[in-house]
């Protein structure tokens, strides 16, 4: 290309210097990498501020991808394909914790923004990791140890009682790579199925838990943070079921310790953007289980339960903008996932849901159908956190054709 020279300047200037010295009158571009709900439901919220939304997304079928303007096709493991779709970007951020910290380093090589950055990122990525920094920083976790050999598990049960909880260090989700052993038999199974995958191991204590919580903070790279209404968070078969906000009958003095831990953990480990910490609630104690430095499943409410959506904030934190009020705009919000059930159509539900309960409110996410598959959620805000929950059961249970009426 040959040189460009603005009137009354001299000497001449390549294009790339003089693009580099006009203010930019463009808005950020943030590119997210994956194309799961997630990105999605950033989307929606990345549309509303008028900035510009990148996506790299492994299929165009994948659900943002499909509404995506911007959306680039190609692997998170492919280090050409991740530096090709973040050149460009103003900062790069993540739908899932997947991407190796190798092809990240290489993008904050080359001067790309990368945030949560990969140190952080690691602790959601490793949950051996993520143990020992939560246990050098003194956060109450369950008693854990690595493990490779079925003698290891037999030792750690022997000392902290069975049944222990086994699970792969990485690559876990929703439950899978997580298996509740009540004997050395138990142990053998679960780890036979890491055989010649070079899986490495983490033994747990095995928490009696009476609920699970998830604490929700939003942080930006200057430091400033906010922390959303702590939720019960309901699994089924390791998938999140249901989130009641706030947490029924939660004590302040444990829902604060619990923004506390979520506030410090975020500081500590250098987060930027959102951060979920899955806690065990025995009555008495409050044990972390797990990070997530992402949007997360416990915070869909936030969309119309929150003055400002974990969506936005996570967009503003990455932004490094001022964050947004995290309070709750009613007294009680509930959420239930759509898992896929008996029926594909999932429009056909419509016309009987929302006749049925017209303060609603669905998120289908483009998804085909699957047993089991999270293909939607549904929301419902109001006074009485049993009957909100009989309500979004109902309607969840109607899109998967559990009941037919
Ligand atoms: P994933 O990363 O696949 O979501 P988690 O570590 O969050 O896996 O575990 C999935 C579920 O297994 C948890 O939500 C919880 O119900 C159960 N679980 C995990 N660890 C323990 C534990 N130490 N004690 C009791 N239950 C556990």
């Amino acid at each position: 290309m040959g040189a460009y020279s603005p009137i009354g300047s001299s000497p001449a200037l390549t294009l790339g210097q003089y693009a580099s010295m006009v203010p930019k009158d463009q808005p950020p571009v943030v590119g997210m990498i994956g194309g799961g709900q997630l990105s999605r439901m950033t989307a929606e919220a990345a549309t509303a501020l008028g900035i510009g939304f990148r996506v790299l997304a492994e299929r165009p079928d994948d659900p943002a991808a499909q509404v995506v303007r911007d959306t680039r096709i190609g692997s998170h493991l492919d280090a050409d394909a991740v530096l090709e779709f973040a050149t460009g970007c103003d900062v790069i951020t993540f739908d899932h914790e997947q991407v190796p910290a190798k092809i990240l380093e290489r993008l904050i090589e080359r001067g790309i923004s990368v945030r949560p950055g990969p140190s952080a990122l690691l602790h959601a990525q490793d949950k051996a990791h993520m143990r020992a920094a939560l246990t050098a920083l003194g956060v109450p976790c369950p008693a854990w140890s690595t493990c490779s050999r079925v003698e290891e598990v037999a030792s750690f049960g022997d000392e902290h009682g069975w049944p222990v909880v086994l699970k792969a260090t990485r690559g876990g989700y929703d439950g899978k790579g997580v298996w509740v052993v009540s004997d050395i038999a138990g142990a053998t199974r679960a780890l036979a199925t890491g055989q010649g995958r070079g899986t490495e191991w983490l033994v747990e204590e095995h928490i009696a838990f009476a609920r699970e919580l998830s604490a929700q903070v939003a942080r930006s790279p200057q430091g400033q943070a906010v922390a959303y209404p702590v939720v019960q968070t309901r699994q089924m078969n390791g998938i999140c079921a249901e989130v009641i906000a706030p947490a029924p009958s939660l004590s302040d003095e444990h829902a604060v310790r619990a923004q506390e831990m979520a506030l410090r953990i975020a500081g500590d480990l250098g987060v930027v953007g959102m951060l979920a910490v899955e806690l065990f609630d025995t009555g008495d104690e409050l044990f972390v289980n797990e990070l997530a430095m992402r949007p997360h499943n416990s915070g869909h409410w936030t969309i119309e339960g929150a003055v400002t959506s974990q969506f936005e904030n996570h967009l503003r934190a990455v932004l490094d903008l001022p964050l947004g009020d995290p309070r709750a705009r009613a007294p009680h919000a509930v959420m239930v996932n759509i898992l896929g059930g008996d029926v594909d159509d999932l429009y056909s539900a419509y016309r009987h849901v929302f006749a049925r309960d017209p303060e609603l409110k669905v998120h289908l996410y483009g998804k085909a159908v699957r047993p089991g598959r999270k293909v939607g959620h549904v929301t419902l805000l109001g006074d009485d956190a049993d009957d909100l929950l009989a309500r979004g059961r109902h309607a969840a249970d109607y899109f998967t054709g559990n009941i037919d009426e």
